[in-house]
């Protein structure tokens, strides 16, 4: 499968950190989880560090998300125990764990790189460096519409004027890029997704309409216009930063590299399908 990349540098995986949600049926799976991988013979780490050879996360989506940047984007490999809706991140069912720990043993699995978006946040004071997974997007402070110029690779391309603008990485068009109309991208490409939010078009403003999809190694940079310095919102998965004197932002894929397992059932198209269809 074209989607995986055998990961030969993995070792053995051993020392494993499990962090739950605070939903109830999250809660109930944590002791039987954590039961099951001792009587296998894992370690469970008490508290996160870089030896940790892979985290489990159990909840949906959000958790993982919320996961990834609290431990900011560590080496190890990722895995989660669905129990919320369907997870893009995740491949197994709270019925399922010893299904998943059978495959860790065997090392019956792959690892699907998945890589982040960095966005370079100058404001005149200074510069601010931030990561996401799904998708940046900007937005009007206290719902005001956002007033801002896009421009790719150094080409103005228009003034944007409407609800906001995401800019989602390839993992991230299933997500907050699909509910404003951005098209679900297949993940083996890595492209660049500039979706708009509610467009404003009136002969006093013109904004694209569509969403544009730009390769792998481009640049996008957002630039408040001049009033809106101080009310332009900037979102990095959905966690909220507002700056003083915001200058420009710019978007590119990072360096970095987030390792999910996957199991052998797993395939992308049938997760949109069940999500979506
Ligand atoms: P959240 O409640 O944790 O997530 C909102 C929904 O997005 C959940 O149903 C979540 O799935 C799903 N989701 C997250 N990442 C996804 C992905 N890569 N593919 C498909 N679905 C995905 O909300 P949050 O903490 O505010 O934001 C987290 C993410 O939610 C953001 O990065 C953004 O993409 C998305 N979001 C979507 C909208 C929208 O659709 N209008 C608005 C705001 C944010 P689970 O149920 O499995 O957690
Ligand atoms: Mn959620």
């Amino acid at each position: 499968r074209q989607m995986c990349i055998r990961d030969s540098s993995t070792k053995t995986i051993k020392k494993i950190y499990i962090k739950s949600n605070f939903n109830f049926s999250s809660k109930k799976v944590y002791p039987t989880l954590m039961d099951k991988l001792l009587k296998n013979g894992f370690e469970i780490m008490r508290d996160f560090d870089e030896t940790c050879d892979m985290v489990i996360s159990i909840g949906g989506d959000g958790s993982f998300l919320k996961i990834v940047h609290e431990l900011q984007y560590p080496k190890c490999i990722f895995t989660g125990i669905n129990t919320g809706h369907l997870g893009f991140f995740q491949d197994s069912l709270p019925s399922e764990i010893d299904y998943l720990i059978n495959c860790i043993k065997n090392s019956n699995y792959e690892i699907q790189k998945i890589i982040p978006l960095k966005a370079t946040v100058k404001t005149s004071l200074r510069n601010f460096e931030l990561h996401s997974i799904n998708e940046f997007a900007i937005k009007g402070y206290k719902n005001k519409t956002v007033h801002v110029n896009l421009s790719i690779d150094g080409n103005h391309i228009e003034s944007f004027s409407g609800d906001g603008i995401i800019i989602s990485s390839s993992t991230g068009s299933t997500a907050y890029n699909y509910s404003a109309s951005g098209s679900i991208i297949d993940p083996r490409l890595n492209v660049i997704q500039v979706t708009p939010i509610a467009p404003l078009n009136s002969n006093a403003y013109r904004s694209l309409t569509s969403s544009i999809i730009l390769p792998y190694k481009s640049k996008v940079k957002i630039t408040p216009e001049n009033q809106y310095q101080n009310t332009t919102i900037f979102l990095a998965d959905a966690i909220q930063f507002k700056y003083e004197k915001l200058q420009d932002i710019e978007i590119t894929y990072s360096n970095y590299k987030i390792k999910l397992l996957r199991l052998e059932k797993y395939r992308f198209w049938k997760k949109v399908k069940e999500k979506f269809l």
